[in-house]
């Protein structure tokens, strides 16, 4: 397993540092365009879909790790839509009344866009992971504006919403995609607690044991609602674990829903 980290740099040009799976360190150096007064953040990553939840970075970038109105957690769901998976999450949703946000993989809209519609349709948020779910520190950054435009406006065209965040695949942001994601207008949005469903061997009791050791008022939950880069029933554990929960959450007296509803709109 790879090891964790929260790694900030903030020179010009901006000097990347993160780590691979196998625990190598991965360097990348990219001129910043002028103006562009933003911190780099590359979060360590650990398996597929995942990365590390630095205290570091909640300290530093509360918004970037998703904290929001301390009354409410936002609930997000990364890689679908996904028609093996995602519509458990629906129907489950529906009955629990709760929406979420939903980080959607633009090829995958591209194979469902019909379910695309059918999650902005039921009053959940969409929002972008891009388009193919690859390191965005492993690619430059035109490379990057194309990949995250293609999948903004793939979400945009099946739902018939504009969506208004982004969130990286495998939480690693770059240079690059923190353009990509200013010049398109979608703000980044990592998490403060997560499942890690992914691992080998997890369980719904495993991960909702991991989501409340991470949760408390104000943060961002980070389940996914597919397998397509996770382990075989990842995303079960997830939706297994899903009203307990929700259940945790209302005996802590937070309400449960989307990102624009947790105050993190782009000002
Ligand atoms: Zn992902």
């Amino acid at each position: 397993m790879a090891g964790k980290g929260t790694f900030v740099s903030r020179v010009s040009p901006v000097t990347l540092t993160g780590r691979n799976p196998t625990g190598t360190v991965m360097m990348r150096t990219w001129a910043w365009p002028a103006g562009l007064a933003a911190a780099a953040v590359v979060a360590g990553h650990a398996g597929p879909g995942v990365s590390a939840v630095g205290p570091l970075r909640r300290r530093l970038f509360p918004r970037l790790a998703g904290f929001g109105h301390p009354d409410h957690v936002a609930l997000t769901f990364d890689d679908g839509p996904d028609p093996a998976s995602t519509p458990g999450f629906l129907d489950l949703l529906a009955a629990r009344r709760v929406q979420a946000t939903f980080f959607m993989l633009g090829s995958m809209v591209a194979r469902s866009p019909r379910l695309a519609a059918e999650i902005a349709e039921a009053g959940h948020e969409v929002a972008v992971h891009g388009w193919d779910h690859r390191y965005t520190i492993l690619r430059g950054p035109l490379d990057m504006y194309q990949d995250l435009a293609r999948a903004r406006d793939a979400v945009s065209a099946a739902t018939g919403q504009q969506p208004r965040f982004f969130r990286p695949p495998y939480g690693v942001l770059s240079s690059g995609a923190l353009l990509a994601a200013r010049k398109l207008e979608l703000t980044p949005v990592l998490w403060s607690a997560w499942g890690r469903e992914w691992a080998r061997g997890a369980t719904p009791e495993s991960v909702v044991t991991t989501v409340l050791a991470g949760l408390g008022g104000g943060g961002t939950v980070l389940l996914h609602d597919s397998d397509c880069t996770s382990p075989r029933g990842a995303s079960s554990a997830a939706l297994g674990a899903l009203p307990r929960l929700l259940d945790a959450c209302a005996g802590r007296g937070l309400t449960v829903g989307t990102l624009a509803g947790h105050g993190l709109a782009p000002r």
